[in-house]
């Protein structure tokens, strides 16, 4: 049976953080669907359909990723699409803690489907979308923390 993973985020920017773990992802399933969420409460920095269309660009070559953008629970989005896999990325034990939480209650929510936490790069540890919109917002190069080739013009 082939496995697919959701990797559900905001990605307001997606950095090479991100971009990193869709790649180790790769090694461990079939199928990896990059799930954008809409938060209602939540006003983006770059808009949906942007965040969408980059992701799309950038991963045009690669048949096994899907990305789609969401409302709702994540759980009932991995129902919806067959996934039993919902993969997330840690850089830290603050990571971990929330993770955990969302993890254990999605468990809750529906027990067929897991959550496989994947340990990021020690060199991208440290890049957080938060701070690259703060770097935008000043008119600071971001080059170095979003993938190569990832346009957000
Ligand atoms: P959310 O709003 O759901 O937290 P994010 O876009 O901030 O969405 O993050 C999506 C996932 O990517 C989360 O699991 C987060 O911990 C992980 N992540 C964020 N930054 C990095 C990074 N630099 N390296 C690896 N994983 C990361």
């Amino acid at each position: 049976m082939s496995k697919t993973a959701v990797f559900p985020g905001s990605f307001d920017p997606f950095t090479r953080g991100h971009d990193y773990i869709v790649h180790k992802s790769l090694q461990l399933f079939d199928k990896v669907v990059i799930a954008i969420g809409s938060n209602s409460t939540k006003q983006p920095y770059f808009p949906l359909e942007k965040r969408e269309e980059a992701l799309r660009k950038l991963y045009a070559g690669e048949k096994r990723i899907q990305v789609l953008s969401y409302q709702g629970l994540t759980v009932d989005l991995c129902q919806k699409i067959n996934a039993a896999f919902i993969v997330r990325g840690l850089r830290n034990g603050t990571d971990f803690e929330y993770e955990k939480s969302i993890a254990q209650m999605n468990s809750e929510m529906n027990k067929e489907i897991e959550t496989v936490f994947l340990l990021t790069a020690s060199s991208y540890a440290h890049i957080q979308s938060t701070i690259v919109r703060e770097i935008i917002r000043n008119g600071g190069d971001i080059s170095a923390f979003i993938p190569k080739g990832m346009e957000l013009k």
